[in-house]
């Protein structure tokens, strides 16, 4: 595979592995406060985020490609309320799908039709991704508006 595309999948790597260590401070952060629904929504996307980066490894590994281990930053955990967390936790997925489109313009540009597809695999999830904390951003918003307590939704998530 192409040098400079095996280095950029080794970063999306790291960026997924980021992810999960994102969304296990968030679970820290819920557990925290006692909010064990949202805790348990956030340990289930830290799980996946796993996934993620061990498909990308494994693809790398069946392309006969070298891994690269870097550094995984520590999360920025300085989160002001629920809401918050999951505007945070949006964002970032806008990043990554962001970086997952770059990538599928040099595996276009480099001509390698196998990696366009696996990242199309990624690509599509991304809009699930995305959906999913937009969809809660706007639940915690309405709870908000109609005063009803966040444990409700809370609740729900256990
Ligand atoms: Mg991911």
């Amino acid at each position: 595979m192409n040098e400079k595309l095996t280095e950029e999948l080794n970063l999306q790597m790291n960026r997924e592995f980021f992810s999960s260590y994102l969304y296990y401070a968030m679970n820290t952060y819920f557990k925290e406060i006692t909010l064990d629904g949202f805790a348990k929504y956030m340990k289930k996307q830290a799980k996946e985020e796993l996934k993620h980066a061990q498909g990308i490894h494994d693809y790398l590994i069946d392309r006969n490609a070298k891994i690269n281990y870097s550094r995984i930053e520590a999360p920025d955990i300085n989160w002001l309320n629920p809401l918050d967390v999951f505007e945070y936790a949006y964002k970032h997925e806008k990043f990554i799908t962001g970086h997952l489109h770059q990538l599928h313009k040099m595996a276009e540009e480099k001509n390698d039709l196998a990696c366009q597809i696996f990242l199309n695999g990624y690509i599509v999830e991304q809009v699930e991704e995305e959906a999913k904390f937009y969809k809660m951003i706007e639940r915690i918003k309405t709870n908000a508006e109609c005063n009803c307590n966040l444990n409700n939704l809370n609740i729900e998530l256990m």
